[in-house]
């Protein structure tokens, strides 16, 4: 398909500027991830970090907690692991145990160990406009529009999902780059919304986790479609938006998966490496 915008090339190109840059630090590169509790869709991105992660020659160092772990441990973990000189970043792995506060978690790690951009000071500098760290999937869903050659400059763009993950560093980022933002959630599909909103749209990002969720046919003709969704649905990977349909309307679209998913971890490791050459870790 001619209008199908895939990660893998792009994450290709980004790991090469990535081993360039590596070759030129001379020390081991560290990253210290933390993970609690079982959880099939963690287990499966912590796969992908590890095999990023030595593609790239950076040392991945994985400790486990086990689910019942109380807060405090895992933030004792993570201040451990802020004070080790050999780690240079932490992340911590989600869904975290329900007990367990994120929040809480993430303003733990010091800023620059923090991979995900999460932390409060990282989100604060995404505010204004002066990242170190972008958190991956937002970044992710960046290089993609980046790699499409859109200029979002004025573009009416709907993004649909208001995570602090996903949908709302992408609505500062987009709007860095002068594109109108309208950011959809579960508010605007209750008051019976999201059809009107999806339709104006020049550039749609979905982020939500319901497979069919944006109707091929709300696509406008010659729109830009960045899928971020992943669902299992009979056995097979599928996005949030009913891709065949869409496909036929949209100028560009990300596949799911082989859009943003192989992008993500990649953002990962470029976070990495920014804060080991801006000495911050
Ligand atoms: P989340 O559960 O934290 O947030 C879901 C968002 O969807 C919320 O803003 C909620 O208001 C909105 N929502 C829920 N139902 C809705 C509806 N009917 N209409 C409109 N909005 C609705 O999810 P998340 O962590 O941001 O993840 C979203 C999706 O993206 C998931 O499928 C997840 O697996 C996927 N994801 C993919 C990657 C990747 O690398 N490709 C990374 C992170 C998340």
């Amino acid at each position: 398909m001619e209008n199908l915008l895939e990660g893998k090339p792009i994450a290709e190109r980004i790991k090469n500027e990535l081993r360039a840059a590596i070759a030129t630090i001379n020390k081991p590169i560290v990253l210290a991830s933390v993970h609690a509790g079982e959880n099939g869709g963690a287990d499966a991105y912590v796969r992908s970090q590890q095999k990023t992660a030595k593609e790239l020659g950076i040392t991945y160092q994985l400790h486990r907690l086990n689910g019942s772990v109380r807060e405090e441990e895992v933030i004792e973990c993570v201040q451990a692991l802020n004070a080790d000189n050999a780690v240079n970043g932490i992340i911590v792995q989600m869904p975290l145990p329900p007990h367990v506060d994120y929040t809480k978690i993430s303003a733990s790690i010091v800023p620059g160990k923090d991979v995900e951009g999460m932390c409060p000071e990282n989100i604060g500098k995404l505010l204004f406009g002066a990242p170190v760290v972008v958190p991956c999937t937002a970044a992710a869903v960046m290089e993609i529009i980046k790699s499409g050659g859109i200029d979002l400059c004025g573009k009416e763009t709907v993004v649909v999902g208001h995570s602090e993950i996903v949908g709302k560093p992408l609505a500062l980022l987009l709007l860095e780059e002068l594109a109108t933002v309208t950011v959809c959630h579960i508010g605007t599909s209750k008051a019976g919304k999201l059809e009107e909103h999806v339709e104006k749209a020049d550039v749609l990002i979905v982020a939500v986790g319901k497979a069919g969720l944006i109707h091929g046919e709300w696509v406008k003709e010659g729109a830009v479609v960045i899928d971020v969704g992943i669902n299992r649905e009979k056995g097979k990977i599928v996005g949030d938006v009913e891709f065949e349909t869409a496909a036929q309307r949209a100028s560009l679209i990300t596949p799911v998966p082989g859009g943003v998913g192989p992008l993500t971890v990649t953002m990962l490791m470029r976070n990495l490496v920014s804060l080991v050459t801006q000495g911050n870790a």
